[in-house]
């Protein structure tokens, strides 16, 4: 069976959030398991010389654009076993940033979806299914049903995940007619037309073969009005082709006991002493209080209302009172970082702000911190939480989405139970829990037993692939 990934992000070339991680473990676990996948991507100015050199010029054509016609090269490389295509237009991608002005992203994307199918023949790879992920490429199956007559194309199903349903890709209607060619019958109600506008998220959901998103919870949620952003109506309509599959995460990247960024490495028996070595660093490294006991709440996150940085907001103050540490990592919301500067200034030996995006100082974190907070309004998987309890940190969630289907809350009477959580979006629930979890940490047997439960968990790719392949088997 041949698939073919089109995403705008996969890691570790290019990455903002979870899409990206996904993208760079999959495709590697299908192809464990005989599936030639292969990856095709933009090729961004900010992607790592080390990869730059090793990409082979394989040829180019043009595409075209509204009146314009652009530039389209292909590289290719090896990456662990899967080929990854790189889609190259230096007007397009040759800047530092991923995502930009929503504009902007539309023509860029759009171009790299009309490449996709483009290069097909130069790359010579007709998969069985074109896997598409998140807005950036879901216009791929609307294109490939209507402007693709040949036998070749024609065969050829398409799988849409969503792994965030609040990025649409919305926009007038003219922009993206002009944009995609499309005949303006696509722009009707049964097609992308989004409350006056043109919607390409919408146009994948309603002309993928199947749809899948990133955990079971999510892909209920979305089909109710608080959650579906507008298109729980139609996901209802789909609901026979939709599934909800929860991720899993790279083995080779989060592992304690081989983590080439951490401190010292460790393993389920020696984590509770070893852990705190790293704890030390990190509170040397940041400029917090040394003091290997005491209790470090951590997060690595968007900052953005998605991630509950509101209500982390609401109660600030009483969370710096509580004889914790506080370490945060993230960039996003203005007003979210200033916030969060704010606290470290006012409580510079218990808060931490690291405003940026900095991978080798998540696994520290991961690795060092005690607990792990993600009070999200919204998550459709979540892999933050997965990879804290890897290394024995424990996650304080709100029971939505993935974070429901993967963490199972400490019950003090059963001794079960991976991490803490609460139900309502109220900062004072929130609170309340991250008290007990305080409480909990002071019996010290205890919670290494839930750590140890969490580190248990199997979070690798290995099932979630398998769920694939029989979607996969069940459309061709
Ligand atoms: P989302 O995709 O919604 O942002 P996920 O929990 O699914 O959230 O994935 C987030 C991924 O991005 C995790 O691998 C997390 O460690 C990483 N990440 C988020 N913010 C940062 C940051 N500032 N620096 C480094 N890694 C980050």
């Amino acid at each position: 069976m041949k698939i073919l990934f089109a995403s705008s992000e996969v890691a570790p070339f290019v990455k903002t959030g979870g899409l990206g991680d996904v993208l760079g473990a999959l495709p590697i676990e299908l192809n464990k398991q005989g599936i030639d996948a292969r990856v095709i991507m933009p090729k961004y100015g900010r992607i790592a010389d080390e990869y730059k050199k090793q990409m082979e010029y394989i040829t180019h054509i043009f595409i075209k654009m509204g009146w314009r016609s652009q530039y389209c090269g292909v590289f290719r490389l090896l990456y662990r076993g899967v080929t990854i295509y790189f889609v190259d237009n230096e007007f397009y991608f040759g800047g530092l940033d991923v995502y930009g002005k929503i504009k902007d992203d539309l023509e860029r994307f759009i171009f790299f979806s009309k490449s996709v199918l483009a290069l097909l023949p130069q790359i010579d790879f007709f998969p069985d299914i074109i896997h598409v992920n998140d807005w950036q490429t879901a216009i791929i199956p609307v294109l490939l049903k209507e402007q693709y007559k040949e036998y070749e194309y024609q065969k050829i199903k398409t799988v849409l995940t969503i792994h965030n349903l609040h990025f649409q890709g919305r926009y007038d209607i003219e922009s993206i007619s002009d944009l995609t060619d499309l005949e303006k019958r696509c722009f009707n109600k049964e097609g992308l037309e989004y409350f006056g506008d043109a919607n390409v998220l919408k146009g994948g959901i309603v002309y993928a073969d199947f749809l899948t998103t990133v955990s079971p919870t999510y892909a209920d949620e979305i089909k109710m009005p608080y959650y579906g952003e507008g298109l729980d109506g139609l996901l209802n309509a789909k609901n026979g082709a939709l599934k909800g599959i929860v991720n899993g995460i790279d083995y080779e990247e989060y592992s304690s006991n081989k983590d080439i960024f951490i401190e010292i490495n460790f393993n389920k028996r020696n984590f509770a002493s070893h852990k705190k070595q790293n704890k030390i660093r990190l509170q040397k490294d940041l400029g917090l209080n040394v003091n290997e006991d005491i209790f470090m709440l951590s997060m690595v996150t968007r900052l953005t209302n998605q991630k509950g940085l509101d209500l982390i907001e609401a109660v600030m103050d009483r969370i710096c009172e509580l004889p914790i540490q506080f370490v945060i990592l993230g960039t996003g919301d203005a007003h979210y970082e200033s916030m969060l500067r704010h606290y470290q200034y006012k409580y510079p030996d218990k808060v931490s702000a690291q405003i940026k995006f900095d991978v080798a100082l998540s696994h520290k974190i991961y690795a060092s911190a005690d607990a792990f907070l993600m009070p999200s309004l919204f998550e459709p998987c979540g892999l933050s939480q997965l990879i804290a309890m890897r290394y024995g940190t424990l996650p304080i969630v709100r029971e939505t989405g993935g974070l429901k289907d993967t963490v199972l809350a400490y019950n003090e009477f059963e001794h079960t139970g991976t991490g803490f959580s609460f139900k309502n979006y109220n900062a004072h629930e929130m609170l309340f829990v991250l008290e007990y979890a305080l409480k909990t940490y002071n019996k010290k047997a205890e919670w290494h037993k839930i750590a140890q439960h969490a580190m248990n968990k199997d979070f690798s790719w290995q099932s979630s692939a398998k769920e694939y392949i029989k979607i996969y088997e069940g459309i061709i």
